[in-house]
């Protein structure tokens, strides 16, 4: 590892101000899980570390007028855990459980996790699906960016260098909805992912999808909506045979490559099988919060 300069600012506008004094040599620091392993291994070398710690104002989860704001440096495992989270967006604590060990996830940080934008990382096919967007700020500005817009490229989103990612929004998704999460590991439980994939349904009169989001993990070079299989389904009753048909067309619409977790074919035929698996968890789950809820 290359030699740093290390700074702990204790407020967020110090930590804005050393971003944007030293614009690109910068780096910003929150668990470290993601960042310390790139150092380690030469491909980050940033010439100033900005450890995020002190700054504990952006560690909250609050519920705001139909959505759950996130903050940025909120772990992954109070996100599991939250009573808030698993009432308003269970799709979020379901994910979360996921995600590594729990060593990992009591250190890694919501922000930290969606600004690595590994391709591999299971929260960011949830988030997509549930609409979320980002809030991200400077010294100067501050702009709020739809997930769907965030992610460039591996390891790339659209944060510029003096940009700090402070808070997920997640709309809370209505009543009649159902979600699910599921990840392919075919070695140890703690492992990325082969193939992740999230679903959103809400179910209209007789069962006709009104919306549905569908995406992947590991199966790009960053997490991916299939949009065209969530063409297919919207406005349609949903059923196996409906849900079939748009898995098929979800294999179309990935582009994984190979790596030593299966071959990029494999993970294709991998989409096509969990698009289906995880739009019928998330019609089970829609259909059984509607007769909870006594609609049904
Ligand atoms: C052994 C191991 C197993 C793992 N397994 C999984 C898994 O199964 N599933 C999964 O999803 N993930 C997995 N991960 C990845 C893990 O989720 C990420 O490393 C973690 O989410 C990164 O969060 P962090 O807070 O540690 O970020 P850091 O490592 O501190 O930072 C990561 C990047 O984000 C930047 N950054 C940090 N905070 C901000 C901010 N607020 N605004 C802008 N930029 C910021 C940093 O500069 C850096 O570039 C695993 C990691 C390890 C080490």
């Amino acid at each position: 590892m290359n030699g740093f300069e290390y700074h702990a600012p204790d407020s967020l506008q110090e930590a804005l101000q050393l971003l944007q004094q030293n614009g690109e040599d910068a780096k910003l620091l929150a668990g470290g899980t993601g960042l310390i392993n790139l150092m380690k291994q030469r491909l980050a070398q940033p010439a100033v570390l900005i450890d995020l710690r002190k700054i504990s104002d952006l560690n909250y989860v609050k519920p705001d007028n139909g959505t759950l704001r996130i903050g940025a440096l909120t772990r992954h495992r109070q996100v599991e855990t939250s009573a808030e989270v698993k009432e308003r967006v269970p799709l979020l604590a379901e994910t979360y459980k996921h995600v590594a060990t729990v060593r990992i996830r009591n250190v890694a940080t919501v922000g930290g996790g969606l600004a690595h934008a590994d391709p591999n990382q299971d929260p960011p096919p949830a988030y997509l699906v549930l609409g979320a967007s980002v809030k991200a700020v400077s010294s100067s500005e501050e702009r709020t960016i739809p997930l769907d817009d965030f992610f460039v490229d591996y390891y790339e989103t659209v944060l510029q260098p003096d940009e700090m990612l402070t808070e997920i929004e997640v709309p809370v998704p209505p009543a009649n909805t159902g979600t699910a999460f599921i990840k392919f590991l075919p070695k140890t439980a703690d492992d990325y992912a082969t193939v992740s994939a999230a679903a959103l349904l809400t179910l209209g009169e007789d069962e006709v999808c009104q919306e549905v989001r569908l995406a992947f993990g590991s199966a790009g070079s960053t997490a991916i909506r299939a949009r065209g299989a969530e063409d297919m389904l919207r406005g349609q009753r949903a059923s196996v045979e409906a849900f079939r048909a748009a898995a098929e067309a979800a294999k179309d619409e990935v582009d994984p490559l190979s790596d030593p977790r299966g071959s990029a074919e494999y993970k294709r035929d991998m989409a096509e099988v969990f698009a289906r698996r995880a739009l019928e968890q998330a019609l089970a789950d829609a259909q059984a919060r509607l007769a909870a809820s006594g609609r049904r």
